[in-house]
């Protein structure tokens, strides 16, 4: 039997990591885990609260909250203390406070312990920030996906519109560098290319030609 990879998917926000992530998990009959998602299910939970965000806000959640994230059918359900927020991690509102949440180091532990537990047994393929560099070091491929902030931000601006939001192409890039720029300049484990990743840069490229990329790395 051929062996089951472990598979470290890096980049900004925008770079089209978990679109052809999970296709590619598809086409590998792996599992696909969005890292993000359990980010974004804290801010999430954070936000739940109706208070100001805060550090303290943030930490106050942390020890009540059960992230659970199912892969199956080339689709990933995210879910907190049994309630399905796939839908609404995916907001304007997560977004723009999720990377203060994900720069604070108990709740970093947290996720990357819940992340490793779930690579533990290979065939996955596992995209972030810190996958490679952080979360899974020894794993067998690394990518570092990137695009153009002018693509990367059209990509986002497409998605939110299909569904529903109304947001100016400007608003959303502006957006976009910042999270960048929060996520690269954090102290625990900031977004970069890990030294042993190979870069693959998107922009001009379709889906489907990322995902034979991803796939040819695989191979
Ligand atoms: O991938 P996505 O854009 O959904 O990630 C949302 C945020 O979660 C990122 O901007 C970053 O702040 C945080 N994140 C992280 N480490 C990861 C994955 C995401 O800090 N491995």
């Amino acid at each position: 039997m051929e062996k089951k990879l472990v598979v470290a998917i890096d980049g900004p926000a925008g770079a089209g990591k978990s679109t052809a992530a999970q296709l590619a998990a598809k086409k590998l009959g792996y599992t696909y885990i969005d890292t993000g998602a359990m980010y974004r299910a804290v801010a999430w939970l954070t936000l739940q609260q109706g208070k100001p965000v805060s550090d303290a806000l943030i930490l106050s959640v942390l020890p009540g909250i059960d992230v659970d994230l199912c892969y199956s059918d080339g689709k990933t359900t995210v879910s907190v203390n049994g309630t399905d927020i796939t839908k609404e991690i995916r907001t304007p509102e997560v977004s723009k406070i999720v990377s203060q949440v994900a720069r604070l180091g108990p709740v970093r532990e947290k996720m990357v312990e819940l992340q490793r537990k779930m690579a533990a047994r290979g065939g996955v393929l596992m995209d972030g920030r810190d996958i490679a560099t952080a979360v899974l070091p020894n794993a067998d491929v690394k990518i570092f996906l990137t695009a153009s902030i002018e693509e990367r931000a059209k990509r986002r601006w497409k998605e939110m519109q299909e569904k529903g939001y109304a947001m100016s192409l400007e608003a959303l890039q502006k957006d976009i560098a910042a999270r960048d720029k929060a996520d690269m300049e954090r102290e625990i484990s900031p977004l970069r290319q890990a030294e042993d990743a190979i870069l693959l840069d998107t922009t001009g490229l379709s889906i489907d030609e990322v995902v034979d990329r991803i796939l040819a790395l695989c191979a």
